[in-house]
């Protein structure tokens, strides 16, 4: 990709749509993120499939009830952290290329200006609750690895197996076609000209995927989670961004809160989720702060790669109940689930890639 091809495409410029979501969208299609949603609480995520909408709606239960944007958040990444289905979270999340399933997750107070997390932890189905627990009765920020599943079974936490069938065959379908210079898969005589064409069609790329919740909630205070089994077949012990505070979160009360999905060494070079905050506090809005995330790693590599296709996308949420999400996406716009007083929508962001210029 040339540079010249990357502008504000999708939505516009800091003007995102609603599209129908669920059964029952209550948000109109058209409406403006400027002139809408300045209501409170609201509350996020960049999951937009049903798994994201009814975690939207269990933590809505909380914020309807005047209850803390903490709880919401927590119990609302919980929904995604443990659908089976789910393959890039929690429970059923694309193992490392070893085949072990390592999750990170983190967590960030605005009221009380205090975090959580946990780092390449195993055997823990909801990663973002031992964030908190991490937050709330230690005086650290950060756990990792076998020392996290320790902390958490000290808490009465269950040691589970992770992977599920689901996962475990992407996992072995990659493992079999990821070098044909190695051992894995059938014997060579035995793969027929037809079963090596299947073999070889199947999916060879890195999957990504993590969720963001963040909620502000009916007194004004601020949270979020990042949650994820980080990016498919990294090393073992790799650390993605999701659980560094500043990079796959950030939360500040008086402003707002940003989170991250993609890859995370761009974003934790970039520091991406401090930096929407700040340009939120700054004055730009939720949308125009995640589009400025996308450019400006676009332009620290501009010397280095001018044609880089940065995968992250951005989400972000203001004290005032205003949101936007971004990407760099070669592919349409990028969507998340939204829970406001009028209900539970998807929101259409805007894409950054303009596939003509
Ligand atoms: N950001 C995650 C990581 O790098 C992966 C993702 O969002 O797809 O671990």
């Amino acid at each position: 990709m040339n540079r010249r091809k990357f502008f504000r495409s999708g939505a516009g410029i800091s003007a995102g749509l609603f599209v129908a979501a669920g059964a029952r969208p209550k948000l109109s299609a058209g409406r403006s993120i400027r002139t809408g949603a300045t209501t409170r609480p609201v509350i996020i995520t960049s999951h937009s499939n049903s798994t994201g909408q009814d975690a939207m709606r269990k933590a809505w239960e909380i914020l309807a009830a005047d209850g803390s944007a903490l709880d919401a958040v927590e119990k609302g990444a919980n929904v995604i952290e443990v659908d089976p289905e789910d393959t890039s979270v929690g429970y059923g999340g694309l193992p490392n290329e070893q085949g072990v399933v390592q999750l990170d997750a983190s967590i960030m107070d605005g009221r009380t200006y205090n975090a959580g997390s946990v780092a390449s932890i195993e055997g823990i189905k909801t990663p973002a609750s031992i964030a908190r627990l991490v937050m709330e009765r230690t005086d650290h920020v950060m756990l990792v690895g076998p020392a996290a599943l320790d902390f958490a079974k000290s808490f009465g936490y269950k040691e589970e197996d992770l992977m599920t069938e689901k996962a475990r065959g992407i996992w072995l379908r990659w493992r079999e076609q990821h070098s044909d210079k190695d051992d894995w898969g059938p014997a060579e005589h035995l793969v027929g000209r037809e079963e090596a064409t299947r073999v070889m069609d199947g999916p060879m790329d890195f999957h990504y995927g993590t969720t963001n919740v963040l909620a502000v909630d009916s007194n004004g205070d601020i949270a979020g989670i990042t949650t994820t089994s980080g990016l498919s077949w990294k090393v073992p012990g790799r650390i993605g961004d999701s659980p560094i505070i500043g990079a796959g979160l950030y939360v500040d009360n008086k402003v707002g809160a940003a989170g991250a999905t993609g890859r995370g060494e761009d974003v934790i070079k970039s520091c991406a989720s401090y930096f929407i905050v700040m340009q939120m506090r700054a004055g730009r809005t939720p949308q125009e702060a995640c589009e400025d995330a996308i450019e400006m790693i676009i332009d620290k590599y501009a010397d280095v790669n001018p044609d880089f296709v940065p995968p992250e996308k951005f989400v972000a949420l203001n004290k005032d109940g205003e949101y936007g999400c971004a990407w760099m996406g070669i592919r349409g716009t990028p969507r998340m689930s939204v829970h406001t007083p009028e209900g539970v929508a998807v929101f259409e962001g805007s894409s950054m890639y303009d596939p003509v210029g």
